[in-house]
């Protein structure tokens, strides 16, 4: 591992390309957080398992091969997802950066993530973790309602309900949960996902790119916190 040159991730990025990694337990609020901050800092926002339910819609091959592991809360294999990273990464609209979702979650990821951007030239520059108590997360899952017209519109049956009961507000779309939402998927997911990602955490927090903001305020706030350690942490850069 090339921990010498990720010990400095500013210094390799030269402030040129922002490579931020949002961390999270599902149901932290990641998605949301990150779409936000894409907004705000003009990024694209990738998220891993919104392109794997993009390929489980269109039954592309590769769909039918992760179609087993997304749908019971597993990981899809660290080589597949890799694959499927590094190609959107190259993509152009990441040349500036990029706000990175449900990835990595593995610490083989991690050091994948590593080993690609050297190659570019650059480095993770910041790493915000969002913190929510494990009790809370449960909840969230099973109560998360998803527009099926634009899955961007999110709701939860009891902290963010809808006006009209399982109908989208913003284009009255009907709203649907995910399959690995459901009471019985959800419990699995975490056991099988809170592992790996604290590994990963204690990865970036020896890389010194990690920071934390609490999960269990308001998105604004949420949004509003992490856009000021952002920036806090670019003028120290
Ligand atoms: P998410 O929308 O981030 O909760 O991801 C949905 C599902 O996609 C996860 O439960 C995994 O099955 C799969 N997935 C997404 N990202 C990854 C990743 N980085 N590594 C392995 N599996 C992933």
């Amino acid at each position: 591992m090339t921990s010498q040159a990720v010990a400095d991730p500013a210094a390799r990025n030269g402030g040129t390309r922002r490579i931020i990694v949002m961390m999270g337990a599902p149901g932290a609020g990641k998605g949301t957080q990150a779409e936000r901050l894409a907004e705000a800092l003009e990024l694209p926002h990738i998220s891993t398992g919104e392109l794997f339910r993009a390929m489980l819609k269109s039954e592309s091959p590769l769909g039918q091969k992760v179609r087993g592991y997304v749908e019971s809360g597993g990981l899809v294999p660290d080589d597949i997802v890799v694959a499927m990273v590094e190609d959107r990464l190259d993509e152009d609209d990441a040349a500036n950066g990029v706000i990175l979702d449900g990835f990595p979650r593995t610490v083989a990821q991690a050091e994948a993530l590593d080993r690609m951007l050297e190659q570019a030239g650059t480095a993770v520059s910041a790493v915000p973790y969002i913190e929510v108590a494990q009790e809370l997360l449960l909840e969230r899952l099973t109560g998360r309602r998803i527009c099926t017209k634009d899955d961007q519109h999110v709701y939860h049956v009891l902290g963010m309900p809808p006006q009209k009961e399982g109908v989208c507000d913003i284009d009255g779309a009907e709203l649907y949960q995910r399959v690995d939402d459901s009471a019985e998927t959800v419990q699995s997911r975490l056991d099988k996902q809170l592992p790996p990602m604290f590994e990963v955490i204690d990865y970036y927090a020896d890389n010194k790119v990690l920071f934390s903001v609490r999960g269990d305020e308001p998105a604004a706030e949420v949004t509003a916190d992490l856009l000021q350690a952002l920036s806090s942490k670019s003028a120290v850069a």
